[in-house]
């Protein structure tokens, strides 16, 4: 391995998306260190560029074809650059096309499954004249080196890809099917951690809750929550993202006897009408959902519930869209991620009939996040007054006395003090409530 050569040599990551390519520029950065390679502050100073992409929306595809031409001037610049485009978009078969025949200053395109060969990928990159592309669909995930983003939590893939295939979503075709980690490695990999004074973990998944069902031993995502909670050191598990259709009692009860497990339930909707779930092949009805909302209020003490819904979905008829307010005010959620519907190639939606115009998709996307604005508001001056305990994940890069940090309830909290409390757990009280956070006192 060239390694040793790379010594001057500086590397920077631009990652769109998810916690999931947040992990994997992780691991990125893990294999460029193990090649020598050093941080870099910022894309003009780097040798080699990563661009870690996303295509869940048009949205975040349109950044990063706009970040292209911007690259494209930069390499004309520093023509020794190596550019890499990575991850979901370069999954898809038609952007490797688009690089090959419009982009040919990228050097490297590989997908989702790659990351266990992007040593020797970059490699070959940096000696080939022609773009070099790998969008294989299996790949080494176990055992990479990483570089973690922070001394004091950590996001820790539970399973990679998804098999439930809702017809607006691109993940299945870009990640592929679900496949569990082996729970004895998770394990291990948590107790080092927490042995390393890690206070946190998120664990990772499209679809946590069907975690182990692809494997040959018997164990599910409450058996593998409550394995993490009897460890020593962490104070907070946290874990993302659930499918209402597999969020089970038995999970629900895990949570309420654990003792690090936060009591924050993010259960992605999408939709308050049957008709438009169907649609969706989302694979459970409102009245399910209610149900689970129900057990979840019926078992649990203090918790908060949060979700996703998508407006402007193919066929959504104004009814549907009532139906959509009116289950957000029946189940009071604390907050809620609203997205308008996004067409994506390669998805069953895209064929739809009914497609829906932008001037009402931006309507109703504003009338909902109204609503949810008025109920997070009512939700958040509850606690004013009280005491929180909070988790500081960061501070302000203008006031450096200014701390942010969430609750177990995921609550986002902004308090200040002239006290390095980076990475702390902290009492603060609650002294001011918006729609989005909270503002508290630390004494
Ligand atoms: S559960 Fe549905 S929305 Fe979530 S990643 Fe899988 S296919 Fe996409």
């Amino acid at each position: 391995m060239a390694g040793m050569n790379n010594i001057n040599e500086r590397y920077f990551i631009l990652t769109y998306g998810c916690q999931m390519n947040v992990f994997d520029s992780e691991v990125i950065s893990g294999h460029l260190e193990g090649m020598g390679f050093m941080p870099a502050e910022n894309e003009e100073e780097a040798d080699v560029l990563v661009i870690n992409t996303c295509a869940v929306r048009k949205k975040a595809e349109d950044k990063v074809l706009s970040k292209l031409g911007k690259l494209k001037f930069l390499k004309e610049q520093k023509s020794t650059m190596t550019i890499v485009l990575w991850g979901c978009m370069a999954q898809q078969e038609n952007i490797a096309k688009r690089v090959r025949e419009r982009y040919g200053f990228i050097d490297l395109v590989g997908g989702t499954h790659s990351l266990g060969r992007f040593p020797e990928l970059l490699e070959k990159a940096r000696v080939s004249r022609r773009v070099v592309v790998d969008i294989d669909t299996v790949g080494e995930r176990e055992d990479l080196p990483i570089r973690r983003g922070h001394s004091f939590k950590a996001w820790i893939p539970i399973s990679y890809g998804c098999n439930n295939y809702c017809t607006y979503c691109i993940v299945p075709h870009v990640r592929g099917p679900e496949k569990s980690r082996p729970p004895q490695s998770i394990i291990d990999e948590v107790k080092a951690l927490a042995a390393n004074g890690y206070k946190e973990i998120t664990l990772l998944g499209q679809n946590v809750n069907s975690y182990g069902k692809d494997l040959k031993e018997e164990v599910d995502f409450a058996d593998l929550l409550k394995s993490l909670d009897s460890l020593d050191g962490l104070v907070h598990i946290r874990y993302m993202t659930s499918h209402p259709r597999d969020f089970n009692e038995k999970v629900i009860r895990t949570i309420q006897e654990g003792e690090k497990i936060c009591e924050h339930f993010h259960l992605p909707i999408q939709s308050g009408s049957d008709k438009v779930l169907k649609l969706m092949n989302r694979g459970y009805t409102r009245e399910y959902y209610l149900e689970l909302i129900h057990n979840i209020k019926g078992i649990m003490d203090n918790f908060s519930i949060t979700s996703d819904f998508i407006v402007g979905f193919p066929g959504e008829e104004e009814k549907d869209f009532e139906d959509t307010i009116d289950l957000m005010k029946e189940v009071e959620f604390d907050a809620a991620y609203t997205f308008i519907y996004s067409p994506r190639e390669g998805t069953e939606a895209l064929k739809m009939d009914g497609q829906i115009e932008p001037d009402v998709k931006k309507k109703r996307i504003l009338t909902l996040n109204q609503i949810q604005g008025n109920i997070s508001l009512e939700k958040n001056r509850q606690l004013l007054g009280t005491k929180q305990e909070v988790l500081v994940e960061g501070r302000s890069k203008t006031n450096p006395e200014k701390y942010t940090g969430r609750t177990r309830t995921n609550k986002i909290v902004h308090f200040f003090s002239n006290e390095n409390l980076l990475g702390m757990l902290v009492n603060v009280k609650i002294i001011e409530a918006k729609s989005w956070t909270l503002t508290g006192e630390y004494k």
